[in-house]
């Protein structure tokens, strides 16, 4: 940058306004904060603010007196960045994308009874693997295994019991990965082309074998995949048959690939298990969507493959979890593989997937945050983008923001089911002198931040995915957000 001489005596001049760290941090005021911060972190924040007013100096921002009134105030600055520093960086944002299962934003949110069982599992003991009845030794699995199978069916759990498990791990990913370890190492598996996808976050079926220590035998092509090409593939070293539910993408026109059940005919008279990667845990049919392709897990267990994997955080709407549902059999000696120890989860997750569970097997789904995200017709969705337009009415008629309520599209996320679009109402804002990114941004810095869209220069959003005791405080946030200053 060229500067006279007379700015740069200038910056030296008011450079020297400014204390040093050491100066700095003797202070008073940092005596109390050292109680609950290192002496680093202080220094550090110390540091990072006047390298701050630093850049204010040489950017011209600063007279003699408004440099002596941030002097004044650097002890207040240096405690405020040495909180921030301290504070969580994971914290509850508002979704109002639209997107139900939104990955980034942590997928499935927890229903008010799972997050009741989480609280008080995780506050104290629990019999996570105690057996109650006998004082012995329990399993944490039980905890999944009865719970599972009456939310599926209601025929008799006892005898259901005796030949189905139920085995829970860190994400459906990582029940693939374990089922084909424990299963077909050493062997091969066979494959539709078809199903050699790619379900996001990296996670490669034909990686995910190959790290699994099976040998893919892909059949049949990329569209059309018949069981006979399958039971063409059988050979003395195949382990099992996979079937990948295709949740990220939907196949159209000239296409062809075998039902559940006729795999699972192929499977008895060849004596090859049949694994099926469920995938979403949809419990609940989306045919009210006008998807009627999107199979159910219920579906899936009806059929009675030998094993199934499904996600807790999709459709299910429960917490972050693989559920391995199959038979009894092939259940322990998926537990016996050293794995399972490295893929198990925590009580927490036991504790929230139980309570998801009962809400289905009570008939009381609709406590699920996930599954009333589906349901809310988009009337009611318009009701609450008036209400909200009208708690901005001041804003509005001073003309520093424009609000209005949009038809908009919600989708389900999460990679699945990606043709479906739920009709749904978005606010859609225009301020006065901000950019709809630049809006965009003020909303993701508010407590809690707000999550949105951009959509032809508006920031658009959707309420389906905002819970409605939420709405007051949505309105709080966007009134807050388009008074902020651009640079704040
Ligand atoms: C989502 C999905 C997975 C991966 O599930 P995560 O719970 O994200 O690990 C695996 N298979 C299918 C078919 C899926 O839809």
């Amino acid at each position: 940058m060229q500067q006279s001489g007379e700015a740069k005596i200038e910056i030296q001049m008011l450079y020297r306004m400014l204390p040093s760290v050491d100066a700095l941090v003797v202070r008073r005021e940092f005596v109390r904060l050292l109680k609950t911060h290192s002496r680093a972190s202080i220094i550090g924040a110390a540091r990072r603010c006047l390298a701050h007013a630093r850049s204010e100096i040489v950017a011209g921002g600063h007279t003699a007196a408004s440099l002596a009134n941030l002097v004044e105030s650097l002890a207040a600055a240096v405690e405020q960045a040495v909180t921030l520093a301290a504070s969580p960086t994971l914290v509850p944002v508002l979704n109002a994308t639209g997107v139900i299962l939104h990955t980034n934003l942590g997928r499935a949110p927890l229903s008010e009874a799972a997050v009741r069982a989480v609280t008080e599992v995780a506050r104290g003991y629990s019999n996570l693997e105690l057996d109650l009845a006998t004082g012995g030794r329990g399993r944490r699995d039980d905890h999944a295994e009865r719970i599972t199978l009456s939310a599926l069916t209601d025929d008799d759990e006892d005898e259901l019991a005796k030949h189905w498990g139920v085995a829970v791990v860190n994400n459906c990913a990582a029940a693939t990965f374990l089922a084909l370890n424990s299963l077909a190492e050493g062997g091969e598996v066979l494959v539709s082309h078809g199903e050699l996808v790619e379900i996001g976050g990296g996670f490669r079926i034909p990686e995910i074998l190959r790290k699994a220590g099976v040998i893919l035998r892909a059949v049949g092509t990329t569209n059309r995949t018949r069981v006979r090409d399958y039971a063409e593939a059988i050979n003395a070293e195949t382990r099992m048959i996979l079937r990948v539910h295709q949740s990220n993408f939907s196949m159209h026109g000239f296409t062809e690939r075998p039902g559940l059940a006729e795999l699972i005919v192929l499977g008895k008279s060849s004596g090859i298990p049949i694994f099926e990667d469920q995938g979403t845990g949809l419990m609940l049919s989306l045919d009210h969507l006008g998807v009627s392709d999107e199979p159910t897990l219920i579906d899936s267990f009806k059929h009675a493959p030998d094993l199934i994997a499904a996600s807790g955080d999709k459709l299910l709407g429960g917490p972050q979890c693989g559920l391995l549902l199959g038979r009894r059999a092939l259940i322990e000696t998926i537990r016996a593989n050293p794995l399972y120890r490295a893929l198990r989860v925590d009580k927490l997750t036991y504790a929230a997937l139980q309570a998801t569970l009962l809400s289905y097997s009570t008939k009381r789904e609709h406590e699920i945050p996930v599954v009333r995200m589906l349901r809310i017709p988009a009337e009611d969705l318009r009701l609450r983008c008036m209400h909200v337009r009208d708690g901005l009415r001041d804003l509005v008629a001073a003309e520093s923001l424009n609000v209005s309520v949009v038809p908009s599209q919600s989708i389900i996320g999460g990679g699945t089911a990606p043709g479906a679009t739920l009709p749904s109402f978005a606010l859609s804002l225009r301020h006065k002198t901000h950019t709809a990114s630049a809006l965009l941004a003020m909303l993701r810095r508010q407590t809690p931040p707000v999550i949105a869209r951009v959509q032809d220069d508006c920031v658009l959003l959707d309420l389906r995915t905002v819970l409605p005791e939420q709405d007051a405080m949505l309105t709080d946030l966007l009134r807050s957000a388009a008074a902020a200053r651009e640079d704040a």
